[in-house]
């Protein structure tokens, strides 16, 4: 039976050429981790062992809690392991783990709330009625809460704090939340519970039995697509720094060349000269660019003066010509203000609404400016608006 889990369907989803690697060629690689996740994996087995003893009815202390993480980083970590972010060290990330650790401790401290289930709980929930497909069950920490509440909880320790209306699409908790449903037949409500560990914020979501069935079409209808892709492109982005098959990438080949050869050789390097030639030179249009952009504005506003001063419209160059033309346009007050909506209600009660309808600036210029509409009514828009004269100008070979 085909198992997917949810790094596997957002692998395929973020780059087919990584979830190939992954999970069809499954290729080894030399480094397995990256900072990032090693912190999380660290973290994670720390609070894992913190509820376990709490199980047996052993609390451990904070100091506890954070010896048995250090020791567990420094039994784990390899030199191998991607830091991406080279400004901080390993033990600043360390250190991010002990004041998460810290910080969830104080917070939570007796640890007697609900009845832990399971840690860690590893199963699969199958996904359709023949059972061939099934999803892949990973739960932190699973709490029967009482009267037919279960809570789902996730440790996240990454930087980033997810926003709400992310957390109630979030595909991972809600699967989990099913297989909840599903073995527990007790079960009233499940609670998915995010701990944002770095931001010392929780934050729930809950899942209607609707939602979650059209979620698990919404797998489906994703299985069915990575099962008929033949076709497994690389899509380079930002993310490819975090990648683990980055080394045997080929998008990144040049990148990896250059890292292996000798110094010399280095600067020699036919793609390397060509992209530092490349930066070069964008760098000094760029420049001249801003520069000259000034130096055009000001050209531009002299030669707009210079028309109004003669009162003429076109101005002769050696072998062109410029037509400085002026037109109006009325500034009206922006869509969603409070001025907007003052406006919209002076035009109902004018029962002129649909004739400005598109708030078309002509048709404005048109009523405001040559007054076509009553005296009295144009009285009533005073203050909704202001007129602005804008020049166009345009070049014409002569
Ligand atoms: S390095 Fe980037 S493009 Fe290459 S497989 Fe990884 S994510 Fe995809």
């Amino acid at each position: 039976m085909p198992s997917f889990s949810h790094s596997k369907i957002g692998a395929f989803e973020t780059c087919k050429l990584k979830y190939k690697f992954a999970y069809i060629d499954k290729i080894k690689v030399e480094v397995e981790d990256t900072i990032e996740t090693y912190l999380g994996s660290m973290v994670h087995e720390a609070l894992e062992k913190l509820y376990r003893d709490k199980r047996f009815e052993k609390l451990m202390t904070l100091e506890e809690l954070l010896a048995y993480y250090n020791k567990l980083w420094e039994e784990n970590w390899k030199d191998s392991i991607i830091i991406v972010k080279k400004d901080y060290t390993p033990d600043n990330y360390r250190k991010m783990g002990e004041r998460q650790l810290t910080d969830y401790y104080n917070k939570h401290k007796s640890f007697d709330q609900g009845r832990i289930i399971g840690l860690e709980t590893q199963d699969f929930l199958p996904l359709d009625e023949q059972g061939k497909y099934k999803f892949h069950i990973r739960i932190d920490r699973l709490m029967d809460m009482g009267d037919g509440l279960y809570e789902v909880h996730d440790y996240k320790t990454g930087s980033s704090l997810s926003k709400q209306e992310e957390l109630d699409k979030d595909r991972q908790l809600a699967m989990y939340s099913q297989w909840v449903r599903q073995n527990f037949k007790d079960f009233n409500k499940v609670r998915l519970v995010w701990h944002f560990l770095a931001f010392d914020k929780e934050m729930d979501s809950y899942r209607t039995k609707e939602e979650l069935e059209n979620l698990r079409e919404e797998i489906l209808s994703q299985i069915a697509d990575i099962e008929s892709t033949e076709d497994f492109p690389a899509n380079v982005s930002w993310l490819c720094d975090w990648c683990l098959y980055k080394s045997i990438c080929p998008m990144w080949k040049h990148e990896v060349e250059l890292e292996e050869k000798p110094e010399n050789e280095y600067l020699n390097d036919p793609g390397l000269k060509l992209v530092d030639a490349y930066v070069k030179l964008k760098e000094k249009i760029d420049a001249y660019r801003i520069d000259a952009e000034g130096e055009l504005e000001k050209i531009r506003e002299a030669l707009i003066a210079f028309c109004e001063r003669e009162g003429m419209q076109v101005v002769s160059g050696s072998e062109s010509k410029i037509s400085v033309k002026s037109f109006k346009t009325i500034k009206l007050p922006r869509k969603n203000t409070k001025e907007r909506a003052e406006l919209i209600d002076t035009l109902k009660k004018l029962g002129r609404l649909e004739e400005v309808s598109s708030f078309n600036t002509y048709a404005w210029v048109k009523i405001l400016e040559k007054k076509e509409w009553e005296k009295d009514e144009l009285d009533q828009l005073e203050g909704f608006w202001t007129a602005k004269k804008n020049y166009r100008l345009t070049v014409y070979e002569k």
